[in-house]
């Protein structure tokens, strides 16, 4: 993932947001970084950027060589549903809320093997989404509930296994861990770590736990919509 003089700006008719005003960062291929900074600072809108959910306002950003801000509506959704796993920081907003966790991964995997022009998920994708299931603790009774009458935690460990159902080569979390207790929090840090080591993917998490942030490679700090800024206000950038 490379950001180069990345800026991001909500408009509306009245106010204009700057999220993020040049954002230079380079995360290599493998890499696990936690995205840490205060509330407000950009680190969902990078997120959001990074997983092809909006575009650009300046600047280019580019995963795996591919340079999102200029790629088509569809090759974009394509890219997305084959190579990009996302856990959004609403855990119901990644579920399907009428449909079972299994249901849920399923329709991850037909996405992913349409996206990559492969036909329809066979006993292999099935084990593995069993063997989700049983790393984020959803194989019990559970697993027959429908995702949107799960609490806030099964949720997000549901999320994290969707996201992670077809081995895609970028992971992206927003406060994955933000509803579970410390020991789930970590078997789900662990289960992320542990597929990203298999498949080589690079990992993005933004998160307020320290302990999360020391279970990564690196931490990136985000700070007024900058990397590694300190906070900063005024009108010292160039509104695009
Ligand atoms: P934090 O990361 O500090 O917990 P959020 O990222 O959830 O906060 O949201 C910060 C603010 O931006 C909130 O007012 C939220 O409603 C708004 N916001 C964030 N993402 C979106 C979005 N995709 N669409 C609309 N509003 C959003
Ligand atoms: P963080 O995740 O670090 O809390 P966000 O990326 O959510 O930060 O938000 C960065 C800034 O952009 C905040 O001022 C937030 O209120 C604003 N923001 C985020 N999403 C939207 C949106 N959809 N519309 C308007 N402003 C937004």
């Amino acid at each position: 993932v490379r950001c180069d003089g990345l800026v991001r700006i909500y408009r509306s008719r009245e106010t204009e947001v700057v999220a993020l005003r040049d954002v230079d960062l380079v995360v290599d291929p493998g890499e696990s970084v936690a995205l840490l900074g205060p509330s407000g600072a950009g680190k969902s809108t990078l997120l959001w950027l990074m997983a092809g959910l909006m575009r650009p306002s300046a600047g280019r950003l580019r995963v795996h060589g591919v340079d999102l801000g200029r790629l088509a509506p569809r090759a974009l959704d394509r890219l997305r549903a084959a190579e990009i796993g996302v856990v959004l920081q609403n855990p119901a907003r990644n579920l399907i809320p009428y449909a079972t966790p299994a249901q849920n991964i399923a329709f991850a995997q037909r996405a992913g093997r349409a996206a990559r022009g492969r036909g329809w998920p066979g006993r292999r994708e099935r084990d593995r989404a069993a063997e989700l299931l049983e790393r984020v603790s959803l194989g019990g009774p559970v697993a027959r509930t429908r995702a949107g009458r799960m609490s806030g935690g099964e949720q997000q460990r549901l999320a994290v296994a969707v996201a992670l159902a077809n081995r895609p080569r970028l992971l992206l979390a927003d406060e994955p861990t933000s509803q579970l207790d410390a020991a789930s929090g970590r078997a789900v840090i662990e289960l992320i770590k542990e597929t990203a080591a298999e498949t080589g993917a690079t990992v993005v998490v933004v998160t307020h736990d320290p302990a999360v942030g020391a279970a990564l490679d690196r931490t990136v700090t985000i700070r007024d919509g900058r990397v590694g800024a300190e906070g900063r206000h005024g009108e010292d950038f160039v509104v695009v």
